[in-house]
């Protein structure tokens, strides 16, 4: 496994993230996407959307301000609640974040030695809203996309004529000013988050309509000392998950990840300690992944009660409630279940995953097709043949048409396969001369390096087999 340096060192030398700023110094907690960093990140953020949107019926999604009317955040409870409190080493002077259970018995995190407390903190940005200084409202930079899914609730379920139980889903940037940013992209102070809202009449809470797509994990609850490794379906029938709608979520999550490539023996679920625990929350289970720092939080799936629409109802004395058709009544849902986490991280947990140097030494990113940022590069054997390139370039713009793909005519044929591997590019083609009597190419597999002849005219669909993993490369 790399550490975090090297993928970091990594990412900045291929073009994926660099420090943001960086020629000024760069800024703590705030990165930048170069070309393949930006397309991997799409590519993520894209799947999710398409797994949790476009193939359910029961979910919608929104996108809403960064910056919204600052009650929102004095009504879900931000502006009073949402606190850290920042910690310094007295001995190495390290200084980090501590929840407030913690602090009595926190030692630092580095040295072990004695913590001293430095207060406590509201990690969200401030920033005023209109020109004239008189005239401007303080107004925050939204620190989770959730609350705006929360005030639109009422429309979003009007437009889409959704019926319980029901979900809103939205991608977005949030803001946090993070006490410590550390660990490449794991903690930042500008993230993006890929956040559901799950709603249902809280008389059903133990009523979950849909299959668990099954999966075996390590399980970690606030009963055990030590990870055990069981089916979600076991968990839940053991009552170690005691709601049906917790399992379905954290198996869907996990498939997820493993639908794109992801080793799930990294992963594991944690409930929280009933003092980690947020006030509204009857049960919180986190997704975690064995990061190359350990093992840390990836996502959180906590039930929210009916405490966010609650809040809301109170601040801005409207009436949120809908119509339940079943019980043919006005209700105010509640939340079951909110998978909520950080692109960022997604992405830190693909590009561990996929990092790996074979025995020459040389690094191959075996990123998930469906990830890789560019899909194929189309490579004509020599560049000085005027037939090779014109044949070479048609299959490009051909395939330009679909995906984001590279031509590369520099360099032994070698070097450009090489140079793909690095960058995770999963299909090279390239075209010889025999491509120019017997309309054929030749098609690579990054992952083994195998090589098969394909047709000209039939690339573009074996591709998008390969990519929606219809085929595999032995059978094409
Ligand atoms: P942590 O304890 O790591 O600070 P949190 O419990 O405050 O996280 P939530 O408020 O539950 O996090 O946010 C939901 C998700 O958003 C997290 O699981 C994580 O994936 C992501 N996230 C939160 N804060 C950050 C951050 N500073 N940088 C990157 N991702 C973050």
């Amino acid at each position: 496994m790399a550490t975090i340096e090297e993928l970091t060192n990594f990412c900045k030398r291929k073009g994926f993230i660099y420090p943001s700023g960086e020629i000024y110094g760069g800024l703590a907690g705030f990165w930048d996407y170069g070309h393949l960093g930006s397309e991997l990140k799409n590519n993520i953020k894209a799947q999710w959307w398409k797994h949790h949107v476009h193939k359910r019926e029961d979910i919608v999604g929104i996108d809403g301000a960064i910056i919204t009317n600052p009650k929102v955040w004095e009504a879900s409870g931000h502006v009073e609640n949402f606190t850290d409190i920042a910690v310094i080493c007295t001995k190495c002077k390290h200084k980090f974040k501590v929840d407030k259970q913690e602090l009595e018995k926190a030692k630092c995190e580095k040295c072990n030695g004695k913590i001293e407390s430095k207060g406590v903190f509201n990690p969200m940005f401030t920033t005023q809203v209109g020109p004239i200084q008189d005239d401007s409202t303080l107004a925050y930079l939204r620190p989770e996309t959730a609350q705006l899914i929360f005030t639109n609730f009422k429309l979003v379920q009007e437009n889409a004529r959704l019926k319980l139980p029901f979900g809103i889903a939205q991608i977005g940037k949030a803001f946090r000013n993070e006490i410590a940013p550390r660990n490449f992209i794991f903690r930042v102070r500008e993230l993006e988050q890929m956040e559901i809202e799950y709603f249902i009449d809280p008389t059903k809470k133990s009523e979950c309509p849909y299959e668990i797509e099954d999966i075996e994990i390590k399980i970690l609850s606030n009963k055990m000392k030590e990870p055990k490794k069981m089916k979600i379906s076991q968990a839940l029938k053991n009552n170690i998950i005691k709601l049906k709608w917790h399992a379905y979520w954290l198996s869907s999550s996990l498939n997820w990840f493993k639908s794109l490539g992801a080793n799930i023996e990294n992963f594991r679920i944690r409930q929280h300690l009933k003092e980690e625990k947020s006030h509204y929350s009857t049960d919180t289970w986190d997704l975690e992944y064995n990061f190359p720092f350990g093992w840390k939080e990836l996502q959180g799936i906590a039930d929210r009660g009916t405490y966010d629409l609650e809040q809301h109802e109170k601040h801005s004395k409207k009436d949120l409630k809908i119509m339940d058709e079943q019980l043919d009544k006005k209700i105010l849902p509640m939340v079951v279940a909110e998978p909520s986490f950080g692109v960022e991280r997604a992405l830190l947990v693909f590009m561990n995953e996929a990092h790996t140097i074979d025995k020459k030494g040389n690094t191959i990113l075996k990123l998930s097709p469906k990830l890789a940022p560019v899909k194929v590069s189309i490579l004509p054997l020599i560049k000085k043949d005027k037939n090779l390139i014109k044949t070479a370039r048609e299959i490009f713009k051909n395939l330009q048409e679909e995906w984001n793909v590279t031509y590369d005519e520099s360099g032994s044929i070698g070097r450009r396969y090489a140079r793909n591997d690095e960058i995770g590019t999963p299909y090279a083609i390239t075209i010889d001369f025999d491509s120019l009597t017997n309309s054929d190419a030749t098609i690579r597999n990054r992952d083994d390096g195998k090589q098969k002849r394909i047709p000209i005219k039939n690339i573009r669909d074996t591709i998008r087999k390969l990519i929606n993993q219809e085929i595999e490369f032995e059978n094409i």
